[in-house]
C-alpha cells in the first residue's frame, strides 16, 4: 500500500491506528526477519523493563492514580492520544501488544485502559515525568535515575522508528 510520512506522523488518531494495522498485517513477517530490527526491539524491551522497575520503586502509579482522581487530573487526556504515530503503534504490535482503543470519549486518551496505559512503547510526551507532584514527592537521586532511564528508552524508540522509516521510505514510497 502507498503511504507518506504525513500519514505516519500527522494523520488523526484513527488514521494512524488504521495505517499501523495495515503495515502490521502486510509487513510483520518481513520485518521479523530483519536481524537489526529484532535486536533493537530486544534492547527496547530491556531498557523499558528497567524503566518500569524504576517507576515501581518510586511508586509512580500511586502518584498518578491520586492525580487522576482530581477534577481535570492526570495527564492522559484525549489530546495526548494524537502524540502517537503509526510507527510507534506498529512497534507496539511487533512487541505483541493488542493495540485497541479502550474508550471513545473526548476526555481521556483512547489508549488508557482500566489498569493504565495499554501501550508498551509510549509517545515522547508520556515519558516526561517532570510534573509538580512527581518532582515534589521524590528524592532527587531517584528523579535523576528516572530521567536517565527514560532518556535511554526514548533513544531506543527513536532508533527503531528510524529503522522503520528507512525500511518503508528508502524503497517504495519515496
Ligand atoms: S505524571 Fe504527574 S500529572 Fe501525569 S498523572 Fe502522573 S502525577 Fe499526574
Ligand atoms: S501514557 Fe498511554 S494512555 Fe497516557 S496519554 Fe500516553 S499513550 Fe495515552
Amino acid at each position: 500500500m502507498a503511504f507518506t510520512r504525513n500519514d505516519v506522523y500527522f494523520s488523526d488518531v484513527e488514521g494512524k491506528l488504521f495505517l499501523a494495522r495495515q503495515l502490521f498485517d502486510e509487513h510483520s513477517t518481513e520485518l521479523s526477519m530483519q536481524p537489526i530490527l529484532s535486536s533493537q526491539l530486544a534492547k527496547l524491551k530491556l531498557v523499558s523493563q528497567v524503566l518500569h522497575e524504576q517507576m515501581a520503586s518510586m511508586s509512580l502509579s500511586v502518584f498518578c492514580k491520586a492525580c487522576a482522581k482530581k477534577a481535570g487530573g492526570g495527564c492522559c487526556s484525549a489530546y495526548m492520544a494524537n502524540e502517537t504515530d503509526a510507527f510507534l503503534l506498529l512497534i507496539n504490535m511487533l512487541l505483541g501488544v493488542r493495540v485497541m482503543p479502550q474508550r471513545n470519549d473526548s476526555f481521556e486518551c483512547c489508549y488508557l485502559g482500566d489498569h493504565g496505559c495499554i501501550l508498551f512503547v509510549k509517545p515522547i510526551f508520556c515519558l516526561n515525568y517532570n510534573c509538580h507532584s512527581i518532582l515534589q514527592g521524590n528524592d532527587p537521586v531517584a528523579l535523576k535515575n528516572l530521567e536517565k532511564i527514560s532518556s535511554a528508552v526514548l533513544l531506543q524508540q527513536i532508533a527503531i522508528e528510524n529503522i522503520l522509516d528507512a525500511h518503508f521510505f528508502s524503497k517504495k514510497n519515496r
